[in-house]
């Protein structure tokens, strides 16, 4: 294996030294499949279409592969509901060597036939998901999807998401191909004032906040694609007047394809920190166009700001000065923890993301000092490796990079789809700055260091 030495040190794959900068270079390499043999920090496609589309509360997932790939489910990915929980279990065609040898096709049939026979209530959307395996051996999963469709009269959706066939991205993508699948057919339906909310998955009742904020300022929200929706949901979303995305890594191109097909304008916004929480609040009001909403959004943020700044100044004493290092799954995401950081007087001394694209990363180079290390598509070794040079004081990540912080004896806040307690709007923020203080000054790492 061939390394090269970075910012004065041996330790990084060739083949990854463009994916690694610092402000001073300002050009990264991303947007592009992950290097063999790097053991990336990514998911594979089927958990990137399977992370989007999961929390649509009533539909019921089959997993066509191996039981391992069935593994993903809501246990991990929790998002909470206010309807139905069939979501919350996970099907798989368990897939041997015989069907390998012979094909899956029969298995999936028999699979959606027994779905239908037993499960309660009657399911009306099922998604199939296709994995790895089923890439390879062939199996015409559309077919089974067709006939099936055909056979109960219900929407039964094929996503084929081989894990090897490209990055997370292209699993989002998949993703919402499938959404379009699912409500193209009810294109035609009269336009109503209210926006759509997309990319936000309801953890921690997250979806709940921000649908709070909207509708105390005089916004109807007409559907939540996909944190607490359900098929009857989903498919009114074609009569909206405006798309506003969360998640812009996973649901960028729903949007794209949703302004094609129904006319839907969007725009982007971020629920969390205090800037980006209200310039997101303010852009939407403002794109609506009624001057009564405008006011009602300035003064909302207004007040909520002034009610939340106190327990910034509370703890900002605390946190001053400390370093952050940040992995996060998308650029947009990134962009508000600096923020976030920047608001507490701390520090963002590595940044990186598994699908940040290349205007983000150009955001986050413009709001780093020059020396902090942006990666794209990091793994552990990278990231001990950065994090130990800037010797940062806590990590922000997910599941996968809780055990490198805790192994470095290093604070860690979990932003991903783990959290149990919301860290978007103003209530997040609290939360948020109440976790970064009680990790980060936890006297448990003086212990784990020495
Ligand atoms: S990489 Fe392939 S085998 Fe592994 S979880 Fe993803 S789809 Fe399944």
């Amino acid at each position: 294996m061939r390394q090269v030495a970075i910012y004065g040190k041996t330790g990084v794959l060739e083949e990854r030294k463009s994916s690694i900068c610092t402000r001073r270079e300002n050009d990264i390499s991303c947007e592009r499949e992950s290097v063999s043999g790097a053991v990336s920090q990514r998911a594979c496609v089927y958990c990137g279409a399977r992370v989007v589309l999961n929390p649509i509360t009533d539909a019921y997932h089959i997993v066509h592969g191996p039981i391992g790939c069935a593994s993903y489910t809501w246990d991990i990915r929790g998002s909470l509901t206010s309807g139905a929980e069939m979501f919350r279990n996970s099907f798989s065609t368990d897939l041997r060597e015989t069907d390998i040898v012979f094909g899956g096709m029969k298995k999936l049939t028999s699979a959606i036939d027994e779905l239908m026979e037993n499960a309660k209530p009657a399911p009306k959307l099922i998604f199939v998901f296709a994995t790895c395996i089923v890439g390879v051996i062939g199996d015409d999963t559309e077919a089974v999807c067709r006939i099936a469709e055909a056979k109960y009269g219900i929407r039964v959706i094929p996503v084929k998401a081989p894990g090897f066939s490209g990055t997370k991205s292209l699993g989002y993508r998949l993703a919402c191909d499938a959404i379009m699948k699912l409500i193209l057919p009810h294109a035609n339906q009269p336009k109503r004032f209210g926006v759509n909310i997309l990319g936000d998955f309801n953890l921690a009742g997250e979806m709940w906040i921000i649908k709070g904020y909207l509708e105390q300022i005089g916004i109807p929200v007409i559907s939540t694609i996909t944190g607490d929706s359900s098929y009857k949901t989903l498919i009114q979303a074609p009569s909206a007047t405006l798309n506003i995305v969360q998640c812009a890594g996973s649901s960028a191109y729903l949007a794209e394809r949703m302004e094609t097909e129904f006319g839907i304008p969007s725009i982007r916004v971020s629920f969390f920190g205090i800037e980006d929480t209200t310039n997101s609040l303010l852009r939407v009001a403002d794109t609506l166009g009624k001057p009564e909403i405008s006011a009602n959004a300035r003064k909302f943020a207004a007040e909520r700001t002034e009610q939340i700044l106190p327990v910034i100044e509370k703890y900002r004493p605390h946190l001053e000065g400390k370093r952050a290092a940040i992995f996060v799954g998308g650029g947009f995401k990134a962009i508000s923890l600096i923020r976030q950081f920047n608001e507490l007087g701390m520090e963002a001394v590595v940044v990186g993301t598994q699908t940040g694209k290349k205007d983000e990363y150009e955001v986050i180079n413009s709001l780093v000092s020059c020396d902090t290390v942006v990666l794209d598509d990091a793994n552990p070794a990278e990231l001990e490796r950065f994090m130990t040079e800037k010797k940062a004081d806590i990590l922000v990540g997910g599941v996968k990079e809780r055990p490198l912080a805790y192994k470095l004896g290093m604070a860690f806040c979990d932003h991903n789809h783990e959290r149990k307690h919301p860290l978007a709007g103003f209530e997040g923020i609290e939360n948020f700055v109440m976790e970064i203080h009680k990790s980060i000054n936890s006297p448990v790492w003086e212990y784990s260091r020495n």
